[in-house]
């Protein structure tokens, strides 16, 4: 099966900012961009981007999932990085234009098309290592994808990092490129010596998170995850996890946890660690590695609620469950 985000539909929605001014929206070729090699974004990293998912319903209805938060964000990555503002209407209308173009492609569930808004800084001039960019583009590509867990949902080994961190502490809530590369030297050396599949940057013992997702602890009937502060990536998996977890009666507690407080809690029978984001939702957390020590969490494997709110969360998105927060937008 081809692996996750590597296959596009042909067209996607673009829009240019040149002259103080957004253009109009064009529907055009996905496969290339014409762009100077002097581009601001080639070398300043005047880049942000988000990840969303249209889902397909039984009814063959497609909806898109929370879009008014991912465009939210998208917009505040923009400001935060000196991109010219983004027009979210605009945003919200390339979403729509693109999702109904392809509308017959979204796959059935487990499957979803993952959604790709992209905003660049354009200008060409290398000169400008130290001002923003006064032109850019928008674009919205499309990658359908399937079942995040065909190969089996297995607990994953993270490395608890002390030391080191993923970004800067001022680009943590912005969804943009550098800090990707910023955290790779860090997960491959991970990879290598303690064969982690991910690290949770903790620096200073501040649990945070890990390269692209967010940690949240489940220990019986509370939830416990790191509360927002510009340190860290606010995902929109994490926030409607907290928002079912009440609904479910759970206990939601935004607060900072060090990295003693979950090995220890870790150790007790039952408690639960996951990682949340938009590409699976959920994914538990097995193992910890921590000083060249082993820590197992509960008894190692995915656990039920876990289980139970990914579920929960699903059953929305899949048109399985009512839409009592409204997350859903209908495109056809
Ligand atoms: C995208 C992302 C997340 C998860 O955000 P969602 O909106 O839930 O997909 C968490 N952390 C980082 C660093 C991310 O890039």
């Amino acid at each position: 099966m081809a692996a996750f985000g590597s296959i596009f539909m042909p067209r996607m929605a673009l829009a240019t900012f040149d002259n103080n001014q957004w253009g109009e929206s064009k529907i055009v070729p996905s496969d290339s961009i014409p762009m100077h090699p002097g581009a601001h974004v080639l070398h300043y990293s005047s880049t942000c981007f988000e990840g969303l998912k249209a889902f397909r319903h039984a009814d063959g209805s497609v909806h898109v999932f929370r879009m008014d938060q991912n465009i939210k964000r998208f917009s505040q990555s923009s400001r935060l990085l000196a991109l010219p503002d983004v027009n979210e209407e605009q945003v919200a209308q390339m979403i729509k234009d693109i999702v109904a173009e392809f509308a017959s492609d979204v796959p059935a569930p487990p499957g979803s098309m993952y959604i790709r808004p992209t905003h660049i800084g354009t200008e060409a001039i290398i000169g400008k290592a130290a001002a923003p960019s006064l032109t850019s583009m928008m674009y919205v590509l499309l990658s359908p994808v399937g079942d995040y867990f065909s190969g089996g949902a297995h607990a994953l080994r993270i490395l608890l990092d002390e030391n080191g961190q993923r970004c800067a502490p001022h680009m943590g809530m912005i969804k943009s490129g550098g800090n990707y590369a910023s955290a790779l030297g860090p997960i491959m050396k991970a990879k290598e010596d303690v064969q982690a599949d991910q690290i949770l940057f903790c620096p200073n013992g501040d649990v945070q998170e890990t390269g692209a997702a967010n940690f949240l602890l489940i220990d019986g009937d509370e939830i416990i995850t790191k509360a927002l502060d510009s340190s860290f990536l606010h995902g929109v998996t994490r926030s409607s996890i907290l928002t079912i977890a009440k609904d479910l009666g759970m206990t939601v507690s935004e607060r900072d946890l060090t990295v003693s407080e979950l090995l220890e809690r870790a150790a007790k029978p039952g408690v639960e660690a996951v990682l949340s984001g938009t590409a699976a939702v959920l994914t538990s957390v097995g193992t910890f590695i921590h000083n060249d020590k082993e820590f197992k969490v509960g008894s190692g494997e995915p656990g039920p609620i876990a289980e139970k709110l990914r579920k929960t969360l699903n059953d929305i998105q899949w048109g399985n469950a009512q839409d009592t927060h409204n997350w859903l937008t209908k495109i056809v």
